[in-house]
């Protein structure tokens, strides 16, 4: 009689950050502290059932009849340099779970790809280089990304295969998750041998939603080769342009299952589609006085009685802006938009100011405009305080469907005809969780004004007349290539003209 064959020990973890090395506020050890921070059960009660990357992993590992083996998962906000005091201890306790975990037959991590930390400039390289000196090199180690990596030769090597995710707005981060699982356990039964080849593509852009012109263009050609025979995964990476270290830039990569000729056809095939695209991907938006105009004249047109949605891209914290942008609310409050609210500002001082003046109150504000220039200026204003929170929420955007949210304390002001919120935590705002709990129906409202890049789309558009983005000179700005940097690899287009199509990863 046999038990059957042992169910495989698949390790879960991770490190998430995305960063921006243009904001000068470091992301230091209490900030990934304060952020998730999770190990062993709390890691499942946390993400089991979410549409993450880890919520994916454990729905694979279970529908597989895997054992998963939640090791440690550290994810915060995206923002400035990691400090190196914060990820050796991010990339310790790591490390350490995988050590204390017994025998594993596979890892896979749910990682960014824009990770740097001081003295560090490919925080996931240099992980999954650990992990695997750690782990040997028999045990697969599969790592999802997000589109916004910045790949680099050091990771390609490391992994036994990236499943990067083809969307953004990253709708599919759960189906990346489970993707890495079934390959992980094929990998681990000697099924799979993943072979992969990157072609790095130098563009310095902007970022590219997925869900319309160039980028769906460029995700179907991705999505068409990840369904032919023979190839396990395919996808661009766009790239994060908001971080200075030479890696910043375009990729192309196909996963093969034992065809390095194939992968290595795909990933030419992908690296032509893009640059042949090149031309289009930068963009213009209107600054916030004409995004206003825009919003009046949707608003006297619009005939479906949704909203209009306007969102300030250039001040976006999901790409590590400060979120404290003053400039789209000045326009806002200037023009009278009729029926309109902003949610949210980052500005601690204001809705503690709130909080102690309590519901009903006036009370005289200097709003954002603290983090520096790129802000703008503080708006000084009379408000009234409508409604206080304590700023927690589930996501309901599918990206990060059932997590649960806290910004602390959090309120809704009344400014004019414009109602924003201002919350003590920074995110960008993905659905209309944050609007909901301070009492207000956007389907309702004529004006909806949010700060995010391309996220908020997959809840907003089905659900908006029209969406305007407006670009305010922010620390998201889509001027990319007036960002200054200084250790960029060189060609690079548009910067330089006569850049060559493809180059070696860094
Ligand atoms: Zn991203």
């Amino acid at each position: 009689m046999s038990d059957g064959p042992r169910r495989l020990r698949v390790a879960v973890g991770g490190i998430v950050h995305e960063t921006n090395t243009f904001i000068p506020r470091p992301t230091t050890l209490a900030t990934l502290r304060a952020a998730d921070w999770l190990a062993g059960e709390r890691l499942v009660a946390a993400y089991r059932g979410t549409g993450t990357e880890l919520g994916g992993m454990l729905a694979a590992a279970e529908r597989l009849g895997l054992e998963a083996v939640p090791a440690v998962y550290v994810a915060a906000e995206p923002g400035g340099l990691v400090s190196a005091e914060a990820y050796a201890a991010a990339a310790g306790a790591l490390l350490d779970a995988l050590a204390a975990a017994g025998p594993l037959d596979a890892v896979c991590l749910a990682l960014h790809g824009a990770g740097v930390a001081d003295g560090v400039d490919d925080l996931e390289g240099d992980l999954l280089a650990r992990v695997r000196e750690q782990v040997g090199p028999s045990v697969p180690v599969l790592a999802t990304l997000d589109l916004h990596t910045n790949l680099t030769a050091a990771m390609v090597a490391h992994a036994t295969a990236l499943v990067p995710c083809l969307r953004y707005p990253h709708v599919d981060f759960e189906a990346c998750g489970e993707r890495a699982v079934e390959l992980a356990a094929g990998c681990a039964r000697g099924e799979l041998r993943p072979v992969t080849a990157a072609r790095s593509v130098p563009l310095l852009t902007p970022p590219t939603a997925t869900d319309g012109g160039v980028g769906a263009e460029l995700r179907a050609a991705a999505e068409a080769w990840r369904e032919r025979p023979g190839v396990l995964h395919a996808a661009y990476l766009h790239g994060f342009p908001f971080t200075d270290v030479p890696a910043v830039g375009a990729a192309a990569l196909v996963v093969a299952d034992g065809d390095a000729a194939l992968a290595e056809q795909g990933a030419d095939a992908l690296a032509d589609e893009l640059w042949r695209r090149r031309e289009r991907l930068p963009v213009e938006r209107p600054d916030a006085a004409a995004a206003v105009a825009a919003a009046l004249r949707a608003v006297a047109t619009g005939e479906n009685g949704r909203p209009v949605v306007l969102a300030e891209v250039s001040d976006n914290p999901g790409g590590g802006a400060p979120g404290d942008g003053t400039r789209l609310l000045r326009a806002m409050v200037a023009a009278e938009l009729p029926d309109a609210c902003f949610g949210f500002l980052c500005d601690e001082a204001a809705a503690a100011a709130a909080h102690a003046a309590g519901e009903g109150a006036r009370i005289a504000l200097r709003l954002g405009g603290a983090s520096g220039p790129a802000a703008g200026e503080p708006l000084a204003v009379e408000a009234e305080v409508v409604r206080l929170t304590d700023g927690r929420f589930r996501a309901l955007h599918p990206m990060e469907r059932g997590r649960q949210v806290d910004l602390g304390p959090s309120a809704l002001l009344r400014i004019g005809t414009v109602e924003v919120i201002v919350a003590s935590g920074r995110t960008q705002t993905l659905d209309e969780a944050i609007f909901a709990l301070h009492g207000v129906d956007v389907a309702r409202r004529a004006v909806v004004a949010l700060k995010s890049s391309a996220h908020y789309r997959a809840w907003f558009a089905p659900r908006a007349s029209a969406v305007i983005e407006a670009d305010t000179g922010g620390a998201t700005s889509a001027a990319v290539e007036r960002l200054g940097h200084r250790r960029l690899r060189r060609p690079v287009w548009p910067l330089d003209p006569d850049a060559p199509p493809t180059r070696p990863l860094a």
